[in-house]
């Protein structure tokens, strides 16, 4: 091969996706019907009645062009946020965001400061730009945010706080985090990742801060793929500063928001019972891993996200073991936690079947308490 490919590509890590259903089904001859994905953190009751209603009647336009500023999904998002469509700007998952923050401030010499076992998305796109990545040792599992603000150079450019944590599930204290958002210096991009901030009950609303004016280096971002289960449509968007937001515009590809997503977002974010619904059975779901692992003596970071990592030893073979159950769940080696497994929070049937697989493969007595 002789092209001169870009240098920076030579250190970008592979993302390693949770496994389709159907590649498992293939591989094990097993039927699709009989697996379970716990391995994505993914909504469980599917994706919400309401957009798959909307979808339904939005196909046959599929011809035409989705509207390229996305006019109506900003301002219903808008509204419910209370900010300006401005404020937002949409991306083709939330991942498409953190590229987009790439774009706009990311090239070689300049660095980028997440915590230890990080959301992995972070480093890929550090290193497509051929930024160094300055990695802070985790606390608890969680983000040490004094140590981070203290890894902050004149080389950086976006320091990335996911909060809830993925894959820890742990959550950082809401004063501490809003003393980082202020201390963070105004020429640094600090990214607040709320993927997963509709499973908590009383989430730190940092929303006011970005409709102060008083922090264009603050950007959040959230998505339709976690608690409105439309992980297969990628629609994700970012709160910003409205000079912010314009930047990544720029950015932007002018259709990254496909038609059937713009429609079924918009139809999502009316479901409140589809929303409230996954809400109490994260919950339940949640109190049912923390028990019954409790009962497996198998250690666990506390969670407040929808999946929970497990210390189960050999994560690989656990890993494997569970998979020719028909349990997919998620290994944690590229994580640098080789002994741990994250699961997705899932149905209660769905959650038992996986305790259950657990205990075989463990050789933990069934029915042990
Ligand atoms: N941030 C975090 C913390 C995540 O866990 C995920 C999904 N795994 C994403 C961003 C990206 O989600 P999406 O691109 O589907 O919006």
């Amino acid at each position: 091969m002789q092209l001169p490919f870009n240098p920076a590509l030579g250190k970008v890590p592979v993302y390693q996706p949770g496994r389709p259903i159907e590649e498992v089904a293939r591989e094990l001859g097993l039927p699709a019907e009989s697996i379970i994905k716990l391995a994505s953190n993914e909504n469980p009751f599917g994706p919400s009645p309401k957009a798959l209603a909307a979808l339904q009647k939005a196909l046959a336009g599929l011809n035409l062009y989705p509207d390229g500023n996305a006019f109506y999904l900003k301002e219903k998002l808008a509204e419910k946020l209370g900010v300006k469509p401005a404020n937002l700007i949409l991306g083709n998952g939330s991942n498409e965001i953190i590229e987009f923050a790439g774009h706009a401030l990311l090239s070689p010499g300049t660095e980028v400061v997440v915590s230890q076992y990080c959301f992995a998305v972070y480093p890929i796109v550090t290193r497509m730009f051929g930024a160094d990545l300055v990695t802070v040792p985790a606390k608890d599992y969680g983000h040490d945010l004094p140590a981070m603000l203290r890894a902050i150079t004149p080389k950086t450019r976006i320091v990335f706080v996911a909060n809830p944590n993925n894959p820890t599930g742990t959550l950082v204290n809401r004063a501490e985090l809003l003393k980082f958002v202020k201390a963070v210096p105004p020429q640094v991009l600090v990214v607040i990742d709320e993927a997963y901030i509709e499973f908590l009950e009383e989430p730190a609303d940092l929303v006011p801060l970005v409709k102060s004016g008083a922090h264009p280096n603050l950007l959040l971002m959230r998505t339709f793929s976690k608690i409105y289960g439309l992980a297969g449509l990628r629609v994700g968007y970012g709160i910003a500063h409205p000079e912010l937001a314009a930047i990544f515009e720029k950015i932007r590809q002018p259709f990254n928001i496909n038609l059937p997503a713009q429609i079924a977002a918009m139809a999502a974010l009316d479901d409140e019972e589809h929303v409230r619904r996954t809400r109490e059975n994260n919950l339940r779901g949640l109190q049912f891993f923390a028990k019954e692992l409790k009962r497996m003596k198998l250690e666990q970071v506390p969670s407040a996200a929808n999946f929970v990592l497990i210390r189960v030893g050999d994560g690989a073979r656990v890993f494997d073991e569970l998979q020719k159950r028909g349990v997919i769940v998620r290994p944690m080696a590229g994580y640098g936690l080789p002994e741990w497994l994250r699961i997705s929070v899932g149905t209660a049937g769905e959650n038992e079947r996986c305790v259950a697989a657990l205990k075989k493969v463990l050789d933990f007595p069934a029915g042990n308490n």
